[in-house]
Order: structure tokens, then sequence, then C-alpha cells
């Protein structure tokens, strides 16, 4: 929406909206806002709101911490679930520093960064993501767990369905909120579920992402339910993974489709496919930030292992959906909804962009089951693996020096530094496995 300042005013005083809640995204993906009151809605429209920056992940030390919140006035939405008299708004924000410059340590200016690129060779990228998560019950303490009362399976309806209400809110409640929404089912795993909305540009999809998270939240609370974005929440069962369709237009033509060739697909697909693949490894530790990650990135369950591309088979890393023509796309499987949507959605695109500015050659696609295949088989065929660890995917990104460039020097040493540390701490963890192997026996 092209909301003008005019247009926002007037919003807020028709709509009885009492507080505005201006909104960002930490360097680890998570959503952060603060809140001001409708009589402050000029400063607030004049970019003077400022924040301490000091004190939130990947932002600015303490000798350099007031920020300045620039609202982006076409996301202006209200808050369905919060009460309808004296409504809350939200704005999602730019961060900007005392002098005026746009600050480096934005993950949405990385993606601007990213997009702005795109956008010079005449592209527009956009991203339809598949978002999967899992509702759990809550006990007596509203506290989550990993327990459910539930045991439906894929596609599965109500009564069986345990979630079948919830979902049905969200979904309402996101279309209230200016998101387009196309399909929700029961997923593989007891209590697991998959909402996917339209697809649109970047950026906006991006901004989508960390909205559909906190809808799907709040909503699961309101029915007693704990939703969470948790990669692997299971041992033995499916994870949940955000895979990202991608496609690029020129001239409102998407150009990754090419009816002459014998997959559909565009010489500049292909080397978008390319680019991808070369960068994947380097890219992991961004689409896959947790510990927790890794343990969903294992074979027999869906989530890719192995660097492969295919146009039918779902174990690859990278699948070309059935569609053609307008809707031809490229399907990423790797990433999970805990990543950081701004740095994953940045990340792509650059790999891919790389790919078509090198005319980087994909390998051949392989349309088998690669979970079945043999090492000596996936070795002759060259199929190499994403990193098993948080650690090996961050040792990758360091050596990635592209992709290092893509998330910017204050984005990158933070991040990297971020990760080591959380390696180190759960490095020093006993677990429940290895006591349950080894206490009684050693
Ligand atoms: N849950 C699977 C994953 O971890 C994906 C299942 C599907 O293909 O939708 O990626
Ligand atoms: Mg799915
Ligand atoms: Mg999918």
């Amino acid at each position: 929406k092209n909301y003008t300042r005019e247009d926002i005013v007037k919003l807020v005083e028709e709509e009885d909206v009492e507080f505005i809640r201006l909104q960002f995204t930490d360097m680890l993906g998570n959503l952060k806002n603060i809140a001001v009151t409708a009589n402050q809605l000029n400063k607030a429209l004049e970019n003077r709101c400022v924040f301490d920056g000091s004190s939130i992940d990947g932002f600015a030390g303490i000798e350099e911490s007031d920020m300045y919140l620039h609202p982006d006035l076409s996301t202006l939405e209200i808050f369905p679930w919060r009460p309808q008299q004296g409504k809350v708004a939200r704005m999602i924000c730019d961060i900007y520093r005392p002098d005026g410059t746009p600050f480096e340590g934005d993950p949405r200016l990385v993606l601007r960064r990213a997009l702005r690129e795109a956008q010079d060779m005449g592209y527009t990228f956009e991203v339809g993501p598949e978002c999967e998560f899992f509702l759990f019950d809550t006990d007596e303490n509203a506290m989550p767990t990993t327990q459910t009362h539930e045991q439906a399976g894929y596609f599965d309806l109500g009564p069986l369905d345990g979630g079948e209400n919830a979902r049905r809110e969200i979904v309402m409640t996101l279309e209230d909120m200016g998101l387009i929404m196309e399909a929700s089912h029961h997923e593989e795993a007891p209590a697991q579920h998959e909402i996917d909305f339209r697809y649109d540009e970047a950026l906006t999809a991006a901004d989508n992402i960390m909205t559909f998270k906190l809808a799907v939240r709040t909503i699961a609370k309101r029915h007693g339910l704990h939703a969470t974005f948790m990669p692997k929440p299971k041992y033995g069962v499916n994870g949940s993974g955000m895979h990202i369709n991608m496609s690029l237009h020129r001239n409102g033509r998407n150009i990754f489709e090419d009816q002459k060739d014998a997959n559909g697909l565009s010489r500049e697909a292909y080397y978008f496919i390319g680019g991808i693949m070369k960068h994947i490894k380097g890219m992991a530790a961004v689409t896959n930030q947790l510990v927790n990650s890794y343990k969903r990135l294992v074979p027999g369950y869906a989530a890719p292992v192995y660097i492969a591309w295919s146009t039918t088979n779902r174990s690859p890393l990278i699948r070309i959906p059935a569609d053609r023509g307008g809707n031809t796309r490229i399907e990423l499987r790797s990433p999970d909804s805990a990543a950081n949507p701004y740095l994953t959605l940045a990340v792509c695109l650059k790999a891919g962009l790389d790919g078509i500015v090198n005319r980087i050659e994909p390998p051949e696609s392989v349309d088998c089951n690669i979970y079945t295949m043999s090492d000596a088989e996936r070795k002759a065929r060259k199929i190499e693996s994403l990193p098993g660890t948080l650690i090996e995917a961050v040792e990758e990104l360091k050596k990635d020096s592209f992709i290092l460039d893509v998330l910017g020097k204050h984005v990158a040493e933070r991040y990297i530094a971020a990760k080591e540390k959380e390696w180190q701490r759960y490095r020093a963890q006993v677990s429940e496995w290895e006591i349950q192997e080894y206490l009684y026996r050693y």
C-alpha cells in the first residue's frame, strides 16, 4: 500500500488506533518493537523515534547506541488480536544512525542492498515461502512442552487434526493483515502444520514471514497451544522447514521459464541453480542458523542433506516444482523458519545472481532418492553434503568471501562471533543421549 504520512495520520484517527508499534528484526531473527502512543505519531512519522541499540543482538556497542527508527509507511497494519477500541497498529522500520545514514547492522538493509543489485540488472525477485511449525500442548503452568494429544498426519483433517481451529483463525487473522493466504494443511508429524501465503517481492516476503510468525504464535497461545518454529523439536519425526520458492522477473515476465528447454527452464534459471549450489555451504550458517537446525538436515525426513537438484525428487536441496509458465520457480529446501528471513533472502538472491553473472553451470540433475544411494554412488556422481553441524557451517561461511560480502563486515563479524559462542555453549553440554548411551556401560 502506498500510504502517505497524511494517510497514516487519518487512518490512525479513523480507526481509533491508540498504540503504534515500531518494529524491526535483530540479527538473529527476533522481532522487536517499541510502542508509542498515538500522540507521538508525528514524531514517529518524522523519523525522530530513537532507541538504545546496545542491547539488541548484532547492533551497535554502547559507544554508539542511539539508533533512529524510520517507519516504512507501506507496512502499516492493525493487529486484529488486540482490543478493537484503542487499537494497536504496527509499522516495520528501517534503522538509521544519528548522522542520517542507514545502519549497516540492520538485516533489512542487507536485503535492500542485495535487491538494489538485482534491480540494477533489471530484475525483481519474487519469493514464496512455505513455513512449517508445530503446535504443542502447554503444561499446567502454561509452559511449552513437546507433547501433543493428536496423532494426525499429512493432510489429515478434524477430528484427528487437533490444530484445525487454531489454523483457521491464523489464516483469517493474516488475511486481515493483508497477506494473501493460499493453502494450509496438517503436515506429516503429529502436531505439525504448514500454512502458505502468496509469493511477493522479496522485501515484502521477508516482512510477511515476520508477521506470519508473530500471528501464528499469538493465535496458538489463545488456543492454549505453543507454536514453535524450532527446526527439529522432536527426534524421530520430520522437522520444520521453510522452503523458499524463488523466481526472477523482468518487465513483468518470469525469466526462469523457457518452453523450448526440456525441463522448461531458461539459461538464467540453470545459472541461478548453479550459483546457489556453489555457495550453499557458505550460506548454511544463515539459512540454518541454530545448533538444532542440523538435527533436521539428516537422511529420511524429507529435509535435504545432499547438494543436488531435481525436477522431480524431493530429497535434493533444490527442486523445480511442476508448475511452469509464469509460475516457474526454484524451490530451495534447506532453510528453516528459525532463520532470519532478511539475511536468508539476501544470500539466496546474491548467490543466484552470482550464478547468472558468472554463468555457473549446475551439475546434472539427480532424479532419484539420494537418501538410499550408497556413499560410493554419491561419490561417483560428485554429490557433496551440506554442513553437518553449526560449527562446520560457520567455518564454511568464513571461507566464502562472496557471502561474507553480502552480509557486510558489520553483520558478518557479529554473526560469526554469536554463532561460535552458541556452539561453544552447546559443546559443553552433556545430553540425555549420552547419559542413556554411556552412564551404565562405562
Ligand atoms: N518437513 C520437511 C522439511 O523438513 C519438508 C516436508 C515437505 O516436503 O513439505 O523440510
Ligand atoms: Mg511442507
Ligand atoms: Mg515445498
